[in-house]
């Protein structure tokens, strides 16, 4: 039997964690591709089924002041816009933090929920315009306690 998994498509990427062997892959989405399809996997060639789902997350607003990491370039400010369940905009202060589609950064940041939740994830960033930035979650390094400390901060 085939396994499944799902992949919630953002701005026009499907992010996809593969169920065998755990790597994240992405995939271009237009209007022709079909909602389910047949995928093999580049790391462990093993075949899956995915399952496409285009409703739009709830983004919720923020104004968090946090820290992020890049290998390229190191530290730099950065201030959370809004977040969602797959992902998060933010904005960095400097013209000079040009980062580029496909890098991986490192987001560290504060809730402002009852235990101020300590959140560290990686994102792989998906668009930008200007200074401001559009992050995917990478759900391999997404731990429970981050990805729940988010799910309630959603509510
Ligand atoms: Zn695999």
């Amino acid at each position: 039997m085939v396994q499944k998994t799902r992949s919630h498509v953002v701005d026009g990427r499907a992010h996809i964690v593969c169920p065998k062997c755990g790597k994240g892959m992405y995939g271009k989405v237009n209007k022709k591709t079909k909602s389910r399809s047949i995928v093999r996997c580049s790391a462990c060639s093993g075949k899956f089924e995915v399952q496409l789902d285009y409703r739009q997350q709830y983004r919720k607003s923020a104004s968090f002041a946090g820290n992020g990491t890049c290998a390229r370039i190191g530290s730099f400010p950065v201030t959370i816009e809004n977040m969602s369940k797959t992902g998060v905009r933010f904005q960095v202060c400097k013209r000079k933090c040009n980062l580029h589609i496909g890098e991986t950064v490192s987001l560290r940041f504060q809730l402002d929920d009852r235990n101020c939740s300590d959140i560290q994830v990686s994102v792989k960033i998906c668009n930008s315009n200007g200074t401001m930035y559009g992050g995917v979650f990478m759900e391999e390094y997404l731990s429970v306690k981050v990805n729940k400390a988010i799910g309630f901060w959603l509510l």
